[in-house]
């Protein structure tokens, strides 16, 4: 195992010979059993690859479209521009990240159906000509600072509406009005851009119903003399690969039915989970432990009778690298560190808090595990999807450590 410098801002291990990713995390616990045992990030930029690999042979179609708030880490934008990625951005900050990463404006789109005017200004001052629009008083702001901007109207979609309780972009019935408007003030228009998340239960019927509408925006648009030539079909893969071939199955024969290859239109996709979820690991450690009964009060220490439930608090929660929770998603299970779980080995009802004693701060609510100890690890895997900010600002040490690494079969 040897670490070289590869860029001042973060330090990649290159991992030889059959050196693992859990034999890195077991050499950082022990650097961390050392001093003060704080959490730590590590980064597998080798899965990047491996997804990469992955998309390409799934969906050759989909030129992918990196969307950068799902994880801004310096590293993992270098590997996916170096990949030859596009980037969804939805700020001037990010704008400028992939710039500064050597990205061609023209792989860049600004989304965001709701942008502050200077944002605007700087795309096109970068020559960033790709715009996500929905509405006319965005259509208008863009008209004025950035004339020659390409738009991509964000069509909305029912799944899309289902998850957020928020109506993101324009219904079919308002299209023409908005593609009118749009020839009024004389800014092109270029296609469509729609999501469907991937809490979506019935994947088949949203690409129907999405792709059709997706064809009658393209209809009326080449009407009013637009060039229409991109389609992006949004995200919501989830990263594993039974779940993108899923999404290609339903796919495939709408776009060969309505956007055929011949046809000239440019097909996009912005995979954003998909390429760095399991990318990152959390290891965390047990800094207190309570033992309860089923009715609160507390009882000795390891008494063992199946009314005993273990609150664990770990030295990160969600205020933290699990500020995801907040927003409503589930926090899988970790696994404990060096612990393999024999067969006859008892396991308890157990939670896991963050360290802050708040009642929110519940990271993962009933589990059954081994009784632990204060000081053992926990392991938290698939934690990619997460900006490096909050890896760092929010948490209780002032900066995560984030370790890189990629094994040389990766490489
Ligand atoms: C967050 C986001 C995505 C993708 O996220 P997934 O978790 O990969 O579905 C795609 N597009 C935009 C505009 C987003 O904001």
């Amino acid at each position: 195992m040897k670490g070289f410098v590869d860029k001042p801002s973060y330090i990649v291990e290159l991992l030889e010979g059959g050196v693992t990713l859990e034999d890195v995390i077991d050499g950082h616990i022990c650097e961390q059993a050392l001093v003060e045992k704080s959490a730590f990030v590590v980064g597998d930029l080798g899965a990047l690859m491996r997804q990469h690999v992955c998309w390409q042979s799934a969906v050759p179609r989909l030129q992918p479209y990196y969307p950068v708030k799902c994880n801004s880490s310096p590293a993992v934008i270098e590997v996916l521009a170096s990949l030859g990625l596009g980037f969804i951005c939805a700020n001037k900050t990010e704008v400028s990240l992939v710039l500064e990463h050597g990205v061609p404006p023209e792989n860049i789109i600004l989304s965001g159906v709701c942008k502050q005017l200077a944002h605007i200004k700087h795309a096109a001052k970068n020559n960033i000509q790709h715009l996500v629009c929905e509405n006319e008083a965005e259509l208008s702001k863009i008209s004025r600072v950035h004339p020659g901007a390409k738009l991509l109207l964000q069509l909305t979609t029912e799944a899309h509406a289902a998850e957020t309780s928020m109506a993101f972009g324009f219904s079919l019935k308002s299209c023409r009005h908005l593609l009118e408007a749009a020839k009024e003030l004389g800014v092109q228009v270029v296609g469509v851009t729609f999501h469907i998340p991937s809490s979506c239960q019935d994947l088949q019927q949203a690409y129907t119903h999405a792709l059709s509408d997706a064809r009658v925006v393209f209809d009326m648009g080449v009407d009013l003399g637009f060039n229409m030539n991109i389609l992006d079909i949004g995200g919501g893969f989830t990263g594993s690969e039974g779940q993108l071939k899923q999404v290609e199955s339903a796919v495939r024969p709408l776009l060969d039915a309505y956007f055929p290859p011949l046809s000239g239109v440019q097909v996009l996709a912005q995979p954003g989970s998909f390429y760095v979820a399991t990318a990152f690991s959390l290891a965390v450690n047990v800094i207190g432990k309570k033992v309860m009964n089923r009715h609160w009060d507390s009882l000795t220490p390891g008494v063992n009778n199946e009314d005993t439930e273990f609150l664990y608090y770990m030295n990160e929660g969600v205020y933290g690298p699990f500020s995801r929770k907040l927003l409503g998603n589930c926090i899988a299970v970790p696994s404990v560190h060096k612990h393999a779980l024999c067969a006859e080995e008892e396991v308890f009802p157990s939670s896991l808090w963050g360290p802050s004693l708040d009642q929110l701060d519940q990271v993962v609510e009933r589990c059954l595990l081994p009784e632990l100890s204060v000081g053992d690890w926990l392991c938290f895997s698939n934690m990619g999807v997460c900006g490096l900010e909050e890896f760092s600002c929010l948490s209780s040490s002032p900066q995560l450590p984030v370790y890189y690494t990629v094994s040389t079969c990766d490489w």
